[in-house]
């Protein structure tokens, strides 16, 4: 099976082309008025009634330029209206006021044996030095699509898609990972593993120093940048984490050409125990970002995802399908039937797997017997598992 895979990544760019900015932004705002005035969503549409036009209007400009206008214009007004639709967006009609230009394959090209990109402008083709890192070098041999060119403060910057097809293998095993506020949990047919995020930490001691400086400063531009500037600290430390845990998952599977098993979140508020003030945004945010991270690794690797449903993956038993209860411990869970003893996070990965092996039913060891324990961190020991009487029943839901 193969699959096309698209990832962007963006070079900042040594100088600076600025003359195109103003001149798109203008042409970007007449198409969003003419659509917004007859209520046109589709590009051919748009370009039909406007390009011959906005060209000869233009006719210094490289012609595509005005093409992309055309598409920006139709989807900043087709998610202007929906939005309209539900009672979310300012004023009568969209307006466009970002320095940013859409680029197609007429417009740049790259080449990156030597770093540079030429970029059509109303004075002829301009080669600017692409500034990158080692991430950046795993593009040169992937197929370029659309560029954004992105003015931000003083710096540009370019944004490529980048396409490439990759083969999907066909898994002989499905590896579940539970996603939680500290901790990722992974569940394989030998055993369990885990990586300590402490990621609710993190947000909590951020949450704080936000709070210290809310409470300081009134106002101001101060108080905006100091907050900015703790914000983008912790969503950096965030990303880092999410992104070795993410290179481990997509290990795992490919090690043992798994399938990766990951709970259907759309539910996710679930999971979340912060307090009223701190349940933010963001919480929602993070259990579905590292989700994302976790099957952009793995589709750039080819292992497949599946998503399962995420009803009571931490409170059935894996084993007999009972409903269990909480044991006392700190997140430890007990069944009443079969005596089952197990930290909370190992039977959500637990129960993802065996509902992700259902899925592509595959028919591999599932760990029914002690599970052996590989946990970093190692805060605490679990599962005495003693056999189920009834081993070959399915776990069922309950409750
Ligand atoms: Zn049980």
């Amino acid at each position: 099976m193969r699959e096309i895979i698209k990832l962007s990544a963006s070079f900042k760019l040594d100088g600076e082309i600025s003359e195109i900015f103003n001149l798109y932004k203008k042409i970007v705002n007449e198409l969003l008025n003419h659509a917004s005035t007859k209520n046109i969503s589709s590009f051919k549409r748009l370009k039909k009634e406007k390009y011959y036009e906005l060209r000869k209007k233009h006719f210094e400009l490289p012609s595509h330029y005005i093409y992309t206008a055309c598409q920006m214009a139709c989807s900043i007004y087709k998610s202007f209206r929906k939005l309209k639709r539900r009672g979310k967006a300012k004023g009568d009609k969209p307006v466009f006021k970002r320095d940013v230009v859409m680029l197609d394959d007429h417009l740049f090209s790259l080449n990156l044996d030597d770093w540079i990109v030429s970029i059509s402008t109303p004075n002829g083709r301009v080669k600017l030095k692409l500034l990158h890192g080692k991430y950046h070098e795993r593009f040169k041999d992937w197929r370029v699509g659309q560029a954004w060119l992105i003015k931000k403060d003083d710096n540009m910057f370019l944004n490529v898609v980048f396409r490439k097809e990759v083969e999907i293998g066909m898994p002989i095993d499905v590896i579940g990972v539970d996603v939680n506020e500290n901790n990722v949990t992974i569940a394989k047919s030998n055993g369990f593993e885990r990586r300590v995020t402490r990621e609710k930490n993190i947000r909590i001691t951020y949450f704080l120093k936000r709070r210290r400086i809310q409470s300081k400063i009134k106002t101001g531009k101060k108080r905006k940048t100091l907050l900015s500037k703790y914000g983008r600290r912790e969503t950096k430390r965030i990303l880092d984490i999410y992104h070795k845990v993410a290179n481990f998952v997509a290990e795992e599977a490919l090690k043992t050409s798994s399938a990766i098993a990951l709970e259907n979140l759309k539910n996710i508020r679930k999971k979340i125990k912060y307090s009223r003030k701190m349940n933010g945004r963001l919480h929602r945010w993070s259990f579905r970002k590292l989700q994302f991270i976790i099957e952009y690794k793995a589709r750039l690797n080819g292992v497949p995802i599946i998503y399962v449903n995420a009803r009571g993956t931490s409170r059935t038993c894996p084993i007999c399908g009972t409903k269990l209860s909480p044991n006392g411990q700190y997140r430890t869970m007990k069944c009443k039937r079969c005596g089952l003893i197990a930290d909370r996070d190992i039977i959500g990965a637990w129960n993802i797997r065996l509902r992700g092996l259902k899925q592509i039913d595959v028919r591999s060891p599932v760990p029914r017997e002690s599970p052996s324990m590989n946990l970093e961190g190692g805060r605490f020991a679990v599962a005495k598992v003693i056999k189920c009487p009834k081993s070959n029943s399915k776990p069922e839901r309950v409750g």
